[in-house]
């Protein structure tokens, strides 16, 4: 997803520009005359650039350079795209659109169920990964001393963190070009951080859906409202605790990554 313009009141004319956004997608097509096929990590990948665009095309706020997803913080521009993904493993979702390209039959149950304790596989390994290089990169760019090696530093969070430690060979952060060449730099946290975030905001949905599992319409209301709609008006954190009433938790994200059970 990217814009092609953003919502302005524009100070010459007194006009309102109205946003513009584009998905780019790169899909595979439709072979020997059958509809295009989507895998499930094509349809995911679609709501969540659909999230971003939703974000940048809802928004109220009429300065261009904090409206939609323009001056929103780095580690908070994912919340609503990674929001969307949730609708992708919802068993609700997927089998109502789902269909075998020959039989027109919805997903089966069980291999949806295969396929989400697939994606929960090892997610507490997963977690402590990206928390090792998190901290690698903040310790990085916080305490570390540059005329030092920096090797005794990613064995000192990796004594910390690790449960598997890789072979003293192993260079990793030579090619940890995220902090160095990928504008990440004492911000790789912010992967973690934004699924904390569009987790527990999701989570909102998940408390309030009616005895049918559909969604509160008062929930999404607030949503729009006071996310969707901010765009980078307001710090990103005053926009979550006006949604959830509180700062951010990890119980959702811990739960929907199979390491909790609904408590
Ligand atoms: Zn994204």
């Amino acid at each position: 997803m990217d814009d092609v313009r953003s919502r302005w009141l524009r100070p010459d004319s007194g006009q309102l520009q109205t946003p513009v956004a584009q998905l780019v997608c790169n899909f595979a097509e439709s072979v020997g005359g059958k509809p295009a096929l989507l895998t499930h990590d094509d349809v995911t990948t679609l709501f969540h650039e659909f999230g971003h665009g939703l974000h940048h095309l809802l928004t109220q706020v009429n300065e261009r350079d904090v409206s939609g997803i323009s001056g929103v913080e780095w580690d908070a521009v994912e919340l609503p795209s990674q929001f969307m993904e949730n609708f992708c493993w919802e068993w609700d979702v997927l089998r109502h659109m789902t269909a075998h390209v020959d039989t027109g039959e919805p997903l089966p149950r069980a291999l949806f169920d295969k396929m989400l304790a697939a994606k929960n596989f090892q997610s507490g390994m997963q977690t402590l990964r990206q928390i090792e290089f998190s901290l690698f990169d903040m310790l990085l760019h916080s305490e570390h001393d540059p005329s030092q090696d920096f090797q005794p530093l990613l064995q000192q969070v990796r004594d910390e963190v690790a449960v598997l430690q890789p072979p003293a060979w192993s260079r990793t952060a030579n090619t940890f070009s995220h902090i160095f060449a990928g504008g990440y730099a004492a911000g790789y946290y912010s992967y973690k951080w934004a699924e904390v975030l569009s987790a527990d905001a999701y989570a909102a949905f998940e408390e309030t859906a009616g005895a049918d599992g559909l969604p509160n319409r008062d929930t999404g209301k607030r949503y729009l409202q006071t996310i969707l709609e901010m765009g980078g008006s307001r710090p990103a954190m005053a926009s979550f605790k006006a949604f959830r009433g509180r700062e951010p938790q990890l119980d959702a994200l811990l739960r929907h990554q199979g390491m909790a059970t609904p408590g």
